[in-house]
């Protein structure tokens, strides 16, 4: 049985500011017995960009998203993870679930992720849309959870990417050296601890193999806010764990643009 794949995008979190603050339990716990490796994220240290990169292995030159208005971007040659998998593979099946619009929404810019409605209407492909800048990523990063976890319990897709953004939201609202940006981590580590126990439990109960990866697409400085190349909104990271199989044994030197490429090995 090949591996199944849950990435967990964690946009504009600091990990430093998680591991040193104590309310990441679940992710410093992961982070421990998992490959890890930190690696710096392209200039500018935008969400557009960087997500782009992340899941379609594109460089910012090949995908051409040069910033959040996603403007002359070329998203339509660059596939996504999700679709590389299913072209790959036809038998794959796959979820995404975002509250940030470009990443998912087809009324939008993008979306990152291809539609490929045919595989939707074949329940190949599942994607999950909300509104976090319209409704607060508070409210919106709990529906995404409760979404999420009623998928992997009850269906299982083969690759899935999962999005929160309210660590980033608390980082421009209020800067990352105050409680509300720890309070923000804690929430979201809170919903990993709940992905984490259904991919687990379906590790046990189905015999399946799991790998479960997290990311970050850009820091913030101190004072909230990114775009710059300040090592705070450069650094990034990626953990990589195993269910029910080992860690991946990737290299440490490893960078952004090759993730996508790595996850769909691990597939192979
Ligand atoms: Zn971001």
């Amino acid at each position: 049985m090949k591996t199944k794949v849950l990435l967990v995008g964690i946009d504009g979190l600091v990990l430093s500011r998680a591991l040193e603050s104590g309310k990441a339990k679940t992710l410093s716990g992961l982070k421990d017995k998992s490959f890890f490796t930190d690696w710096k994220v392209n200039v500018p240290t935008l969400s557009g960009p960087s997500w782009s990169t992340l899941l379609t292995g594109a460089t910012y030159e090949e995908h051409r998203v040069q910033d959040n208005s996603f403007v002359g971007h070329d998203l339509l040659n660059r596939p996504d993870l999700l679709s590389r998998a299913f072209y790959q593979d036809q038998s794959t099946t796959t979820f995404a679930a975002a509250g940030w619009p470009p990443l998912v929404d087809p009324a939008g810019h993008g979306p990152v992720i291809h539609q490929r409605k045919e595989q939707q209407l074949a329940y190949k492909h599942f994607v999950v849309v909300r509104d976090g800048e319209t409704y607060g990523y508070q409210r919106i990063d709990s529906e995404i959870t409760d979404a999420s976890v009623y998928s992997l319990e009850n269906f299982g897709a083969d690759v899935n990417f999962v999005y929160f953004c309210g660590i980033d939201e608390a980082g421009h609202a209020y800067g990352i050296l105050g409680d509300e940006y720890l309070t923000a981590i804690e929430r979201v580590d809170g919903h990993l601890t709940r992905l984490h126990g259904a991919i687990t439990k379906r590790a046990e109960s189905h015999g399946e193999k799991w790998l479960l990866v997290m990311v970050t697409d850009h820091g913030h400085r101190d004072e909230g806010g990114h775009g710059g190349d300040s090592e705070q909104e450069r650094a990034s990271f990626v953990i990589a764990h195993g269910i029910g199989r080992e860690n991946p044994q990737w290299k440490s030197d490893i960078e952004p643009h090759q993730l996508t490429d790595l996850l769909l090995a691990e597939r192979a």
